[in-house]
């Protein structure tokens, strides 16, 4: 995964030994370095009503653009950044930018959409969680009614009753909460319906599978039929075709997001797209 020049000849012969860890090392530093110079950017892909085909939010998806190499994606970084701590500060980063960004919009009249925020679940479990979200409210005057936070099932991981009572506390400040990748983790019925959640999301891996798996189907039913006697609504992700859509339409799932509608875009794009969208009202 990591390229081997990044190593460097030298260090690639000395430290032959440890010939695995060092371009990681390379990779952290460059990240490190990446978070000072501002070469972190946010895209954001819309969530689309099945209803009326409306955008009603946008979800925050990080991106490093490095000077040498161009545009890094997530699953390259992201887990490096967990290994590391650095997802803190990093976490910390989004969560601002995407705050400044829903005042922004609302200055410039595009709101009332939710922007959609994904939280690492070392991020969630840090002890000082609610304390620096509040932080991160008070700095940014944003409104969290606009935010929603995407956890995974890993946030479980930790204690139930301190995840349940975090949540608690996020959802009393306002925030939307949403359950993201639902169904890849390590998912336990108990929990569901304990947790303030707003949105079930159905990962990508269920929808894309959806035209040759007659067992995805009925599961991607099932979910959708749960989420509405829990009263929660229900995001699929990784919409690429009509037909997906059409199905989903069909068993009353609520929203998606994919290809389909549209990639994630940068600032600029998803400014055009959400402009377009109020002036058609
Ligand atoms: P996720 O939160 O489940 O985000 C959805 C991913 O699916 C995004 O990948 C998005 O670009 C991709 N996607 C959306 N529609 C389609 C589609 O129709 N087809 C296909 N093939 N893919 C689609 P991305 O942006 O590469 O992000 C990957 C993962 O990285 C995210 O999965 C999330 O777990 C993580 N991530 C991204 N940004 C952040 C962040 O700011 N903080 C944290 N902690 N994790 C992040
Ligand atoms: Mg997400
Ligand atoms: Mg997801
Ligand atoms: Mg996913």
């Amino acid at each position: 995964m990591y390229k081997v020049k990044e190593a460097g000849k030298n260090h690639y012969k000395i430290y032959h030994a440890e010939m695995d860890i060092e371009p990681q090392v390379t990779m952290e530093n460059a990240l490190r370095k990446g978070i000072e110079r501002n070469e972190l950017e946010l895209y954001y892909q819309p969530q689309v009503s099945l209803e009326n085909n409306k955008i009603v939010g946008v979800e925050a998806l990080l991106r490093w653009i490095r000077p040498d190499q161009g545009m890094v994606p997530p699953c390259e970084f992201i887990p490096l950044a967990e290994e590391t701590g650095l997802i803190l500060p990093l976490g910390e980063w989004v969560l601002k930018e995407a705050c400044l960004q829903s005042v922004k919009w609302g200055e410039q009249g595009i709101l009332p959409i939710r922007i959609a925020v994904n939280i690492s679940a070392i991020q969630f479990q840090q002890n000082n969680f609610i304390e620096k979200v509040t932080e991160t409210l008070f700095e940014t005057k944003a409104n969290p009614e606009n935010i929603e936070l995407e956890i995974t099932e890993s946030v479980a991981m930790g204690s139930i009753e301190e995840t349940l009572s975090k949540l608690q506390s996020l959802k009393e400040m306002g925030f939307h909460i949403a359950m993201d990748d639902f169904g890849t983790g390590y998912s336990s019925l108990q929990y569901l319906n304990q947790y303030p959640i707003d949105h079930l999301k159905i990962d990508r891996s269920f929808i894309s599978s959806l035209h040759t798996s007659e067992k995805n189907v009925a599961i991607v039913k099932l979910i959708v039929l749960m989420a509405k006697g829990l009263n929660y609504k229900v995001i699929a992700e990784g919409v690429e075709d009509d037909s997906q859509k059409l199905f989903l339409r069909s068993i009353e799932c609520d929203e998606y997001q994919g290809y389909l509608f549209s990639p994630p875009l940068n600032r600029l794009d998803t400014e055009v797209l959400l402009q377009k969208q109020l002036t058609k009202k």
